[in-house]
């Protein structure tokens, strides 16, 4: 039996359409009535796009619904889904706050509203029905300004009990006029102690070396591998893992087939760096985590040694798992035991303190 961990899933796009559909047939009939009905609904949503910009577009539908009042519902189904149908122990949600903060305040009092969005969205995430043990990444945003970002920084460092690192997102073309800002950003990350991870090295547009020294996790990352192969013995130096996304790079055009990712995988294993495999936007790409493993696998992008080893590195690499072993060792430990007879039992090496009995129940 094995449990997972999910590194790289956004809140705006971790709604699977039909929930969503749900969510406006209830509370938005004017946006579910453009739709004749729900697998025309779906057919939109999910399709793939010819460019991030496009495919990023579609998050600020969601965004628009995800208001504070509307955030426990979406957050319940999500980490009930998470539970259920793809055996996640571990996720971290990302989302930018400021972006679900009323659109009519002046900017100001968005930034202080920012606070109630991240408590809302923890005590929605800490709830005991379904144990996944959940944290917050929180997003700066490339076409957000400096002052904004600035604050989601600092409020990341004000939740340590919710947030476990700051990411940067919204579209890599963007970054390249505003780099010594994003570089200052970071460094102010740094300075504060909070954990960082960076959309980066997803496109062609968005190779940015001057970023990736501040990063402990890199955002997708493909095209180190793939264009720039020479960066991997620093990328390896520095410890840093990739957080691979398979199904975002069809949807959003930067790869044709899936099995472009083998000469990622293969690469980086030779080169030491780690690969946590994600799903990015679950919801939008129709597509849950057990499931990207297992394409990866019938299109011979990596065997199952390969996707195990992918696996523990996201426990490895995880910000805030709290425990230090990975759940299938504790459950392996914990399933001998019980099938032992009592006197041998004892001499298996019992995860003592590890088990979150929540799991059981
Ligand atoms: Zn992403």
């Amino acid at each position: 039996m094995t449990l997972y961990a999910e590194l790289h899933r956004h809140l705006g796009g971790s709604v699977v359409p039909r929930i969503l559909w749900r969510y406006f047939q209830r509370n938005r009939p004017d946006i579910s009535s453009q739709f004749a009905a729900y697998d025309a609904f779906e057919d939109f949503y999910t399709r793939p796009r010819k460019t991030l910009e496009e495919y990023l577009e579609l998050h600020t539908l969601v965004e628009s619904v995800q208001t504070q009042e509307a955030l426990p519902y979406f957050i319940y189904r999500l980490i009930r889904g998470a539970y259920i149908f793809e055996n996640l122990a571990y996720l971290e949600l990302r989302y930018t706050p400021y972006l679900r903060t009323p659109e009519h305040l002046p900017q100001n009092e968005r930034i202080e509203k920012m606070a109630e969005i991240v408590e809302t969205v923890g005590r929605a995430s800490q709830q005991t029905e379904y144990p996944v043990v959940t944290r917050q990444i929180l997003c700066m945003h490339s076409k957000l300004p400096g002052e904004v970002n600035r604050a989601i920084v600092d409020l990341a460092a004000q939740y340590p009990e919710y947030v476990c690192a700051v990411d940067l997102a919204g579209g890599d073309a963007q970054y390249r006029d505003r780099l010594d800002e994003l570089v200052s950003l970071y460094a102010h990350a740094q300075s504060l102690g909070i954990n960082t991870t960076g959309h980066l090295y997803e496109t062609t547009e968005g190779c940015y070396p001057e970023l990736l020294p501040y990063l402990m996790r890199i955002g997708h990352g493909i095209q180190i591998p793939l264009r720039h192969p020479e960066l991997l013995k620093e990328v390896a130096a520095r410890g840093q893992c990739l957080e691979v996304c398979p199904t975002t790079y069809l949807k959003t055009g930067t790869l044709q087939e899936i099995r472009q990712l083998k000469t990622v995988f293969d690469r980086c294993f030779d080169a030491g760096v780690d690969i946590a495999i994600c799903t990015d936007n679950a919801g939008l790409h129709n597509v849950r985590l057990p499931f990207e493993y297992e394409t990866l696998l019938t299109q011979d992008v990596i065997g199952f040694d390969g996707l195990q080893a992918c696996q523990e590195a996201a426990f490895r690499h995880a910000f805030a798992w709290p425990h230090n072993s990975q759940p299938s060792s504790m459950l392996s430990a914990l399933l001998r035991r019980t099938r032992l007879p009592r006197a041998e039992a004892e001499t298996v090496e019992a995860p003592s303190g590890l088990i979150n009995q929540a799991w059981f129940q």
